[in-house]
């Protein structure tokens, strides 16, 4: 079925301001709400139609999408209204604040709809240091962490022995309470999760005396992480279920382990890749000589040819850090230099000094390097 178009919809002019569309929003919402319209579909759709709609056109930027390129346009930026995926309860949590509030904490419709509301623990935060190596091969760690568990005595109900309850007498066993309230909207119906309870339907009689009634304590727990290779400084990795545990019941919030990266001493990580910087002396540059270079695992040998000039970048294939994806593996990247003493003898400058004057001496950068005034040129262009 095609679209109807989003100003049709609200019954406003395409030059309408934000005041009036806001304002035949309200009108719109009114005359298809769901309470004053009971089990009808069709005023149903056209609610949640006209939410679509607000949602675009109350909204400067998405507006102008639509104005240009129509449904297209904004397609997939209705906060799932378009597929008919939200639900009147998304609209209210939405856009909540335009009905003045007096739907705020709103958890389910007149029309029968009950939402049990589960507790859930909240998340705890961790942060987990890793070597170059632990990042480089993945790493099991064991971490403590102290945390909210369910209570063992009362196996988390809070009540004595995990038996002392009686009928909540605030909801009577139902966990919700049924309000009536006006609002603009007229006098509206609306069924919340009873507060004496909080939706338990029941209430402790007598408190258990390990958690004083609030069904959890704290702990420390050992928590396995098994962390893979190719994370890096800051990746947020969460393990569902291992946060805190929830007050008398539901489910435990999550931990979120935060990734630090322990400084190697040699090696700089430049994203999967790995930097060194190797110093030579100037005879080893000029006579060659065998190196050892770090890696995350070990040292590996290397033989600089005669003759490498500074700023020479060599690349050890598959020596950086694995990939997070699993897309293969970084390179180690040797940047040498050559390091000019300062402080000489005057034996060692009467040595240098008799091989100034050779003409092997004489800097001569375009004999290394076969572009080297085609680079230049394109320098000073
Ligand atoms: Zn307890
Ligand atoms: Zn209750």
């Amino acid at each position: 079925m095609a679209k109807r178009d989003y100003y049709e919809i609200l019954d406003v002019k395409r030059n309408a301001t934000q005041a009036e569309i806001k304002s035949a929003y309200r009108k719109k919402a009114l005359q298809y709400h769901p309470d004053k319209n009971p089990g009808d579909p069709t005023a149903e759709e056209k609610f949640k139609e006209a939410a679509e709609a607000y949602e675009v056109l109350g909204n400067e930027q998405k507006r102008a999408r639509y104005d240009q390129y129509g449904h297209a346009g904004v397609q997939g930026d209705a906060g799932g209204f378009g597929g008919g995926g939200m639900t009147v309860e998304d609209i209210f949590s939405h856009f909540g604040d335009i009905f003045g509030g007096s739907f705020g904490g709103f958890s389910g419709f007149s029309s029968g709809r009950r939402t049990r509301r589960v507790n859930k623990g909240s998340n705890l935060r961790v942060k987990v240091k890793l070597s170059l190596k632990d990042i480089a091969a993945g790493v099991e760690k064991k971490i403590k962490v102290t945390k909210y568990v369910a209570c063992k005595v009362c196996d988390g109900t809070g009540a004595q022995n995990g038996t002392a309850f009686s009928e909540c007498p605030t909801c009577h066993g139902a966990g919700q309470v049924t309000r009536i309230s006006n609002t603009f909207l007229g006098q509206m119906q609306s069924t919340t999760t009873c507060p004496s309870c909080g939706g338990e339907g029941k209430s402790i009689t007598s408190k258990c005396a390990s958690c004083y009634g609030e069904g959890i304590i704290k702990e420390t727990e050992v928590v396995k992480l098994n962390i893979p290779a190719g994370v890096a400084e800051g990746m947020q990795m969460s393990v569902s279920g291992k946060g805190n545990a929830a007050r008398r019941g539901g489910v435990n919030g999550d931990l979120l382990v935060v990734i630090e990266e322990d400084k190697h001493p040699e090696l700089i990580r430049d994203g999967n890749d790995l930097i060194y910087y190797l110093y030579l002396s100037f005879p080893e540059a000029a006579l060659g000589v065998p190196v050892e270079i770090p890696t995350v695992d070990g040292k590996v040998k290397i033989k600089i040819e005669p003759g490498t000039q500074p700023g020479k970048i060599l690349r050890l294939r598959g020596k950086g850090l694995p990939d997070i994806n699993g897309y293969g593996k970084g390179d180690l990247l040797v940047n040498i230099n050559v390091w000019v003493p300062k402080n000489l003898s005057g034996e060692e400058q009467q040595a240098i000094g008799k091989l100034r004057d050779s003409s092997n001496f004489t800097p001569d950068p375009s004999r290394e390097d076969k572009n080297f005034f085609e680079r230049m040129k394109s320098y000073f262009e």
